[in-house]
């Protein structure tokens, strides 16, 4: 311990504490949004019509190797989305008839959306409450991109990767 060190005591005045002492400090941090999201893995958005049918949705699952598509009207605007619990379901319901069916008649209508100013632990809470895995990003009345759970998870890990990094720095010097 350096000679000059003086143990805090219940004297010292509030105003003595030095700036990585301060609450405010310690606690502040950018809160992690939707936006930041998009910024790293980008806006792509694999989109479908509701008349295409679900052997077009599995092909386009297949070579995009993701788990769920938005469905756009004509004017670009959100419709529905499918995705592949929708498909699996209905294989089992209708097992050798599924692929020749219309995503409009699969898909589900009345879907969550996020806005990128969103804070991710708020779009977590909303997943695991709403039991789904997928969330498209809207902005302005646009359909900005998607954020999965996956994305959310992977970010908040190399957040908590990064933290610990900058402790072990703070302790190690
Ligand atoms: P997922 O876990 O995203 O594969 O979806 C599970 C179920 O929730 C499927 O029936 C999807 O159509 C539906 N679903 C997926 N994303 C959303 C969303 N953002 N809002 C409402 N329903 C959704």
């Amino acid at each position: 311990m350096p000679s000059s060190y003086q143990a805090p005591s219940r004297k010292d005045k509030q105003q003595a504490t030095t700036h990585s002492q301060s609450s405010s400090t310690n606690t502040t941090k950018e809160t992690a949004t939707v936006g930041k999201i998009l910024a790293s893995k980008g806006n792509d958005l694999f989109a479908l019509r509701p008349q295409n049918t679900l052997h077009e949705a599995v092909e386009m699952l297949r070579d995009k190797r993701i788990g769920a598509l938005v469905v756009k009207n004509s004017e670009g605007g959100l419709q529905g989305i499918l995705s592949e619990r929708d498909i699996v379901r209905k294989l089992a319901e209708t097992p050798g008839q599924t692929l020749a069916q219309k995503v409009e008649d699969v898909m589900t209508t009345n879907v969550e959306v996020c806005h990128p100013d969103d804070a991710l632990i708020t779009v977590l809470r909303k997943m695991t409450e709403g039991r789904f895995r997928h969330m498209p990003v809207i902005d302005d009345g646009n359909l900005v991109g998607i954020v999965t759970i996956g994305d959310v998870v992977n970010y908040r890990l190399n957040e908590l990767e990064y933290e610990a990094l900058q402790l072990k720095q703070l302790i190690v010097g």
